[in-house]
């Protein structure tokens, strides 16, 4: 994109870039920022974008849905990607080595959004929906190498789903031989936790700094809260450096376990969705809807965003986004603060009330400025 763009009177929020509700004037050439300052930019054939009364933050980062279309799962990238105010999106683990090639065509090479890929350890990803763990054959870790360097680019993860309809009688033993891959690979694990078997505590032990375990809040027996107490595993993994995110998803977020888990200070270090098809009507809606069942559970908007911007390119080593600073691409959210009474809903059919939340209004991707419509919050 050759386009200038000024987008004048932004209230930035970025808190890793020193930004906290800081009035700024942003200038953007060739869909990367190039100015921050505080004082008005004049640059011939540039278009102008009043942000007056708007928050402007980095473009929100999803490292949880599910995109491929030969599965049940899939939905299109763009409609929970810039439509929502999300520029970044993950799919986590609907592809494996067998199926990436057609995951590629079919569903990323022309989206807008950007799109990373978890790799599903199982040969065919989540085609045949369960158990795809549960017979080693469905693993070939020689591909999976092969797989990594051929797309070292996409792939920047490697994913397994560690519950009892996954792994079947198996037990831990598939984790056991995603960890061993991830090592391999040199890149982050990314764990989904639920049903037992195999046990929270076993998974914990594989994970090391780097890794990550989605599906955190998730309200099944065998999670993050023995007794109403956090488990000792899971505050020793998080003390080494293990991320733990929300995964939201149409089972895996629990109000009654966050809440719970937030008294005792276990904090998401990211906020993600877990969308698809099945649920991006009902109860997930869109990043922006989970960062505001997070806010009604207490956290700040300052808090969320940090988890939805800087965190999640911290964890997956990404490259000039997730900050507003020069030569980053110009990658940004645009939403304002509503002070009205809102009620959301968990995966569980809990529902919490809230005075406050965000609601985005404007995309902007490569420099390119997206209004949202028909999106409701
Ligand atoms: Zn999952
Ligand atoms: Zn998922």
């Amino acid at each position: 994109m050759k386009e200038k763009l000024i987008i004048k009177n932004a209230t930035i929020l970025d808190i890793d870039s020193g930004y906290k509700y800081e009035k700024r004037n942003i200038y953007i050439e060739n869909g990367k920022i190039k100015k921050i300052l505080d004082k008005e930019i004049l640059i011939d054939g540039a278009k102008y974008f009043d942000a007056e009364g708007y928050i402007v933050s980095p473009g929100f980062i999803d490292i949880h849905s599910h995109l491929y279309t030969a599965t049940s799962l899939g939905i299109d990238a763009d409609t929970v990607g810039i439509s929502t105010g999300v520029t970044t999106i993950f799919d986590a683990g609907s592809c494996g080595p067998l199926n990436i090639d057609d995951f590629y065509k079919k569903n990323i090479i022309n989206n807008t959004t950007d799109t990373y890929v978890l790799l599903n350890i199982a040969k065919t990803g989540l085609i045949k929906e369960r158990y795809e763990i549960a017979d080693l054959n469905n693993i070939d870790e020689e591909l999976i190498y092969e797989t990594v360097k051929k797309y070292p680019n996409l792939i920047k993860g490697i994913k397994a789903r560690a519950s009892a309809s996954t792994v079947g009688t198996l037990g831990i033993t598939p984790i056991e031989i995603a960890k061993k891959i991830a090592i391999k690979a040199g890149l982050p694990l990314m764990v989904h936790i639920g049903n037992y078997p195999p046990k929270l505590d076993d998974v914990l032990n594989l994970l090391d700094k780097g890794d990550v375990v989605t599906h955190t809040y998730h309200g099944k027996v065998n999670g993050l809260l023995n007794d109403s107490k956090i488990i000792q595993k899971a505050i020793e993994a998080k003390s080494r450096g293990v991320f733990w995110d929300v995964g939201h998803g149409t089972s895996s977020f629990n109000f009654n376990t966050a809440n719970k888990a937030f008294n005792q200070g276990f904090y998401p270090d990211t906020i993600s969705t877990d969308i698809y098809k099945q649920n991006y009507k009902y109860p997930v809606k869109s990043l922006a809807d989970t960062i505001n069942k997070i806010i009604s559970l207490g956290l700040s908007v300052e808090e969320c965003i940090t988890k939805v911007t800087s965190n999640p390119a911290k964890v997956f080593n990404l490259n000039n986004v997730g900050a507003i600073k020069i030569d980053y691409k110009a990658d940004l959210t645009v939403f304002k603060i509503e002070n009205k009474k809102l009620i959301y809903n968990d995966s569980d059919g809990n529902e919490i009330t809230s005075n406050m939340g965000i609601k985005v209004l404007y995309t902007v991707k490569n420099g390119e400025i997206y209004e949202l419509q028909g999106v409701e919050y």
